[in-house]
């Protein structure tokens, strides 16, 4: 088996520098493994995560909360002692380019969208594994871990 000089190896990570696989090429280069360990890295836990990706259906952001309020009414049970107070009403709340958008839902409402709701967090969550992902990639493919 005949290996490269440094010069020759230097010369070629050069020449792959803008391949999207460079991180690959270079932990390739730096620790001897074959090219098919090294795109091992993108292998099962990646697809695992683009498949998971993949099947999320609708997803809508924000937060639900339920309260019981008061009304405007200066005469209503609301305001007695104890207060009877109003609801309870369920809200979701959002950002919409950096301001509070708030939505009163019906219990059905909710139980019709709730899925949507499970898919947002899903969808946050697998987001943070395929970052968290990269960086240890990143990580191992510079050699910054040792
Ligand atoms: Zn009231």
């Amino acid at each position: 088996m005949q290996t490269w000089t440094p010069a020759q190896l230097r010369r070629f990570l050069n020449h792959v520098r803008d391949d999207w696989l460079y991180a690959a090429w270079l932990l390739s280069a730096r620790t001897g493994m074959r090219r098919g360990e090294v795109l091992g890295i993108r292998g099962p836990l990646q697809q695992r995560i683009a498949r998971a990706l993949g099947e999320i259906g609708f997803a809508l952001p924000g937060n639900i909360t339920q309260r019981m309020m008061r009304c405007g009414k200066r005469t209503c049970r609301c305001k007695h002692d104890p207060p009877q107070l109003h609801g309870p009403y369920i809200q979701w709340t959002r950002t919409v380019e950096g301001k509070t958008v708030t939505k009163l839902l019906t219990a059905e409402q909710l139980e019709r969208y709730q899925p949507w709701f499970d898919n947002a967090h899903q969808l946050r969550a697998l987001a943070t594994d395929l970052e968290t992902l990269s960086i240890d990639t990143i990580i191992k493919s510079e050699g910054w871990g040792r």
